[in-house]
């Protein structure tokens, strides 16, 4: 049996009206989307994103299929919203996460991804960001024209290249990695890691309890500036996993998009 501890918060931060993030933590699914389309819209979005993977919560494991029919539904119910007049024809929203699956017999964690939200896995002291950001300024680093550091302070650095909401479907991206007791993930909306360096989001994921870590960063993120909503979710695979001790599979084995060889 999996054991999980998790921990989740969520904050419209110092500067915005709403609050245009949802989340969802219930295993196996763990998930952070970040609504836009202004006056309210983005709230609309995001939580047809969530509403359309709640089916998934509350099951043993997922299919990587039922997050890909869950991101296609959503998708379909956000042009709906827009059709009958609940929202801007530019409303939408990111969706990012993790999903515990079973291949091979063995655990693993779906992360998946639309738009410029992330899922990072805590390693030690450092974090490694498992997710690729759709957004112009990745595209920029990517081809080399801009650094990571002038991707965080960049103009364009939040408009992002794919989101729920488009037609035609944006292309969601997969990652398959094993999973291993003492696995820490943390799932987050823009708000967080923009205003807050990786550095001092591992400082605070020393907490060992996921909903003190999670508050502690959506804090940091306020004390930063806050210019953001600001969504962490934070997730703990503590134990259960006898089958699955992650000496079975390197953890170098990271499928890439789609799950399609190695990146
Ligand atoms: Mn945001």
């Amino acid at each position: 049996m999996t054991e999980l501890r998790w921990g989740a918060s969520s904050d419209v931060g110092r500067v915005r009206g709403h609050n245009e993030d949802a989340y969802l933590a219930t295993p196996p699914v763990f998930a952070v989307a970040d609504g836009m389309g202004g006056h309210g819209a983005g709230e609309v979005a995001s939580a047809l994103a969530v509403r359309e993977l709640a089916p998934l919560a509350g099951l043993p494991t997922a299919r990587a299929e039922d997050v890909t029919d869950a991101l296609a539904r959503a998708n379909d119910a956000i042009l709906a919203a827009v059709t009958r007049g609940e929202g801007p024809p530019r409303m939408g929203t990111t969706v990012a996460g993790a999903v515990l699956v079973e291949r091979g017999g063995l655990l693993h964690w779906l992360v998946f991804n639309v738009g410029d939200s992330r899922v990072y896995r805590c390693d030690g002291d450092a974090l490694e960001q498992l997710s690729v950001d759709h957004s112009v300024v990745e595209e920029l680093v990517l081809a080399g024209e801009i650094t990571r550091a002038q991707a965080r302070v960049h103009p364009g650095r939040h408009v992002v290249t794919r989101a729920l909401g488009s037609d035609p479907p944006p292309r969601g991206d997969q990652w398959l990695l094993p999973a291993a007791v003492g696995d820490r993930l943390l799932v987050c909306s823009d708000g967080l890691f923009g205003e807050v360096e990786d550095s001092a989001m591992a400082a605070v994921l020393r907490e060992p309890d996921p909903q003190r870590a999670a508050e502690g960063l959506v804090a940091a993120a306020c004390a930063a500036g806050g210019h953001d909503n600001v969504t962490a979710v934070v997730v703990d695979l503590v134990g259960g996993a006898s089958a699955l001790d992650g000496d079975t599979l390197p953890r170098s084995a990271l499928a890439g998009p789609d799950g399609e060889g190695a990146p």
